[in-house]
């Protein structure tokens, strides 16, 4: 499976995240003897042990919504948070980055879903954040672009249409908060279930668990 799907994310040149949330290190371990590097967890109580007991070489993502009083336990590891859904948030992670001496990479989380049950930013408060005098005083921080989950639905063309709405948002915020030499880059969107139409409307990065490890049983 791990190879079928690299080779069709190829096309589109999108990086694969495997999701490991609820595997043990034993059914995570062969994705990394065949190369998979990048892997994603949505819980910090999950993350941490799997950290330590794992490989030092593997780009750890946090994937799901993170507490404040959190940010402490991964700061000096993680690699990417993709999800950032408040300024509160983005600057404890600029703080706890500052006290491990590192810059940390984060994406903005939107919310594109129909679903109210889903965290992320709205434009309007993202623009507020990134107008902010403080924001731009945050030197521990590194946004690299933008994540968001489509609402979870066998209608594509609903699901093509919130993708859409993703990737207008990060081109919005490109032209009018970043710089070309900045790192704002990203556009992590695509599960097990929309991935394909995910990157053929520009994902950068899919996050997929299922198709890799199976159906969950939690
Ligand atoms: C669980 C999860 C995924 C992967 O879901 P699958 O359907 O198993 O591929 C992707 N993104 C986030 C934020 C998740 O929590």
């Amino acid at each position: 499976m791990l190879n079928q799907l690299l080779e069709t994310l190829s096309i589109t040149k999108t990086k694969l995240i495997a999701v490991s949330k609820t595997r043990t290190v034993e059914q995570i371990m062969p994705l990394y003897e065949k190369g998979q590097r990048d892997f994603g967890e949505n819980r910090v109580q999950e993350l941490v042990p799997k950290f330590e007991a794992m490989p030092k070489d593997i780009r750890w993502h946090l994937i799901g919504h993170l507490q404040t009083n959190k940010v402490k336990q991964i700061a000096p590891f993680v690699h990417l948070i993709h999800s950032i859904d408040s300024f509160k948030l983005l600057k404890e992670v600029n703080k706890q980055a500052k006290n491990n001496n590192r810059s940390i990479d984060c994406l903005l989380q939107f919310k594109i879903a129909a679903e109210d049950t889903k965290y992320g930013f709205d434009l309007e408060t993202a623009k507020i954040m990134l107008e902010d005098p403080s924001f731009s005083s945050m030197e521990y921080v590194n946004i690299c672009g933008v994540m968001g989950m489509a609402t979870f639905t066998d209608n594509q063309v609903q699901v093509r249409r919130e993708f859409k709405t993703l990737k207008t948002i990060f081109h919005d915020l490109r032209a009018d908060y970043f710089l070309p030499k900045d790192e704002f880059a990203e556009i992590s969107m695509g599960m097990s279930g929309d991935y394909m139409i995910a990157a053929e409307e520009g994902s950068t990065m899919v996050r997929i668990g299922s198709l890799l490890f199976g159906p969950r049983v939690y």
